[in-house]
């Protein structure tokens, strides 16, 4: 019924939504569907959220991505309520979304969940499977069900590329399956630059950044008994290393580069008094997703998930100190 109604015989006015803060799964994801729509010829939008990581500026049709601010909420209102499809791209809780949540409710479109989250809300067609790595493979089997794997490009296999990347970790996570490896020989035929885009993808450095690591790994606090390593940035950090989106992205995976320990935590204050956002990362059985439902309100994937928090950072840091000894003494029972 989807299928038939989006095959491209009616031109339908599609928007495609990531999460705010958009990843490389995420971009990846939309921007592979921007171009295969448009191939359909129908009238497609890409509206982000939030602005995203400059890091990500080189990937095919960023130009056309539409992000939301004051300036464009009108734009943004207009083009969301007057859609016939909307799909929602590698996240399944409409906090993720921002403010646009309140336009998604006043529109009639006929919603398309496309991601990899567990415990997702229910919308008109879920293409949901948590056991997947990346949203991008679900994108692969969307295009492959709809019978149309030849309409993809060299461009729309970037763009997918570049969510299998990014969400295993380049190839590394425990999330890898066969079928990953499966989908990215079939980009590779569609004639994808490999060099180019793990140039583009991997770690980059300026000094300021590379400070903001170094005061990240300072401030560094291994909790042995709990097998946790923690730190945090504030606001005025960034302002002392001229701060750019996507800084501190990586600063969370060197708490578990630490011989035994399992659960790493990343602290954030972005602006001051801004709420704090926090990253989980774990190895093994630590649910992390499990955690930051139960305490901050955010949720994720078992080994990597986010959350929330409107205390100050000290007080964030204090809560989270009275919650982890017994919640790690439960974990290591449950086991
Ligand atoms: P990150 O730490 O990179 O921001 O997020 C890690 C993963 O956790 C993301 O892939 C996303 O799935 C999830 N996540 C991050 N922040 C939130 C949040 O506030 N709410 C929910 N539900 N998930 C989040
Ligand atoms: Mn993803």
């Amino acid at each position: 019924m989807l299928f038939s109604n989006i095959n491209g015989i009616n031109k339908k006015k599609i928007v495609l939504l990531p999460h705010n803060n958009p990843d490389g799964d995420a971009l990846g994801s939309s921007l592979a569907l921007l171009f295969y729509f448009r191939k359909l010829k129908h009238d497609v939008d890409l509206i982000s959220p939030t602005e995203y990581s400059e890091s990500f500026q080189w990937i095919p049709g960023t130009e056309d991505i539409l992000v939301f601010s004051k300036k464009t909420q009108s734009l943004v209102e207009k083009k969301i309520v007057n859609s016939d499809y909307i799909f929602l791209i590698d996240f399944n809780n409409l906090s993720r979304i921002n403010n646009i949540k309140y336009f998604f409710s006043c529109s009639k479109a006929k919603k398309i969940l496309i991601d990899h989250h567990p415990f997702p809300f229910c919308f008109d067609f879920m293409f949901s499977d948590s056991t997947v790595a990346a949203t991008s493979i679900l994108v692969f089997r969307f295009i492959s069900d709809m019978n149309n794997l030849d309409k993809i490009d060299k461009k729309i296999a970037t763009c997918l590329y570049v969510g299998l990347m990014t969400d295993t970790g380049f190839f590394r996570f425990p999330s890898m399956t066969s079928e990953t490896h499966f989908i990215a020989g079939r980009l590779i035929e569609k004639g994808i630059d490999l060099n180019y885009i793990y140039d583009h993808l991997r770690e980059k450095y300026n000094e300021n950044r590379l400070k903001l690591l170094s005061k990240a790994l300072k401030k560094l606090i291994i909790i042995k008994k709990c097998r946790t390593a923690y730190t945090s940035i504030k606001a005025s950090d960034l302002n002392f290393y001229s701060y750019k989106q996507g800084d501190t992205d990586g600063i969370i995976t060197y708490g578990l580069g630490i011989k035994n320990i399992i659960f790493s935590v990343f602290f954030f204050e972005e602006k001051e008094k801004s709420p704090i956002k926090i990253s989980f990362r774990s190895i093994g059985n630590f649910d992390v997703n499990i955690f930051s439902r139960k305490y901050f309100g955010g949720g994720g994937h078992k080994n990597a998930a986010g959350g929330i928090s409107e205390k100050s950072l000290s007080e964030t840091i204090e809560y989270f100190l009275n919650i982890i000894p017994n919640y790690y003494k439960n974990f290591m029972f449950s086991i």
